[in-house]
């Protein structure tokens, strides 16, 4: 969404106070390391692959204007404390995080309500050229996207690497509402992303209005550097944070077998 869209919304900073578990447990006893597979892992079947952008100040975007990141340890077991304890404050859109529909429309479910079934299943990943910066009807109907169920774009974001670059990017890949409006109308459960907003820089929200009205969560800040064009099985889960218009998520992805 654009600066003034940004500065409007309602900004949600969170804050949790997690205790890191100080046990002391005896070693496991060592294991025989399995043999070396030499298939990277995001190509390999079977084996689920992070697609989620680690949250590190010094490495994970911050919109323009939005909260900054901050995480603490309280106390630290390294500097004598008995325990571990850690303080984390952060925008709700921070990193790999899904917009409820509560983010753009009125009365629309917040992150905590928003159902299960679109967030898990069968996704196609689409490559979009690094040329491209407008993902619009044109350009999705060059891909084949009509049989899918979610549809993932992998775009210049992460041939550029910039999920895992701190500095904020203006010409991100985005999703025109034309393309929303195809993608709404064809029944997709869920649209994501590889960069901290669907939406062009400084437009008017019609991306996510189209989405979001239809009930649609968009994935924003996936980190699809490892993975390529196909399908997938997806799992991404929102930390349940109640009556908020979104929260960060772990998403994972799993190659799946034709
Ligand atoms: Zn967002």
């Amino acid at each position: 969404m654009g600066n003034h869209m940004r500065t409007q919304k309602s900004r949600f900073y969170w804050t949790i106070v997690a205790a890191a578990a100080a046990s002391v447990m005896g070693c496991a006893p060592q294991q025989q390391a399995p043999a070396q597979v030499a298939i990277p892992d995001a190509l390999a079947p079977k084996r689920w692959v992070d697609v989620t952008a680690t949250l590190d100040p010094a490495t994970t975007p911050i919109y323009e204007g939005d909260a900054p990141m901050k995480f603490e340890f309280l106390k630290d077991l390294r500097k004598g404390d008995a325990v571990t304890l850690s303080k984390y404050s952060l925008g709700a859109h921070s990193g790999t995080h899904i917009d409820a529909p509560m983010h753009f429309v009125r009365d629309g479910a917040p992150i905590d309500r928003v159902p299960l079934e679109p967030l898990m299943g069968p996704a196609r990943v689409i490559d979009i050229p690094d040329a491209v910066q407008a993902i619009d009807a044109a350009e999705l109907n060059r891909h084949q996207w009509r049989d899918a169920q979610r549809v993932i774009f992998r775009t210049r974001s992460s041939v550029r690497g910039w999920m895992v670059s701190s500095n904020f990017h203006r010409d991100f890949a985005y999703i025109a509402p034309d393309a929303a409006q195809l993608l709404a109308d064809a029944g997709v459960q869920l649209v994501g992303i590889d960069y901290i907003s669907a939406e062009q820089f400084g437009a008017p929200p019609r991306t996510h209005r189209i989405l979001l009205g239809r009930g649609i969560p968009i994935v924003e800040g996936l980190s699809l550097e490892a993975v390529r064009a196909g399908d997938y099985d997806l799992i991404v889960l929102p930390i349940k944070i109640a009556e908020h218009e979104a929260a960060p998520a772990r998403a994972v992805l799993r190659k799946r077998i034709p």
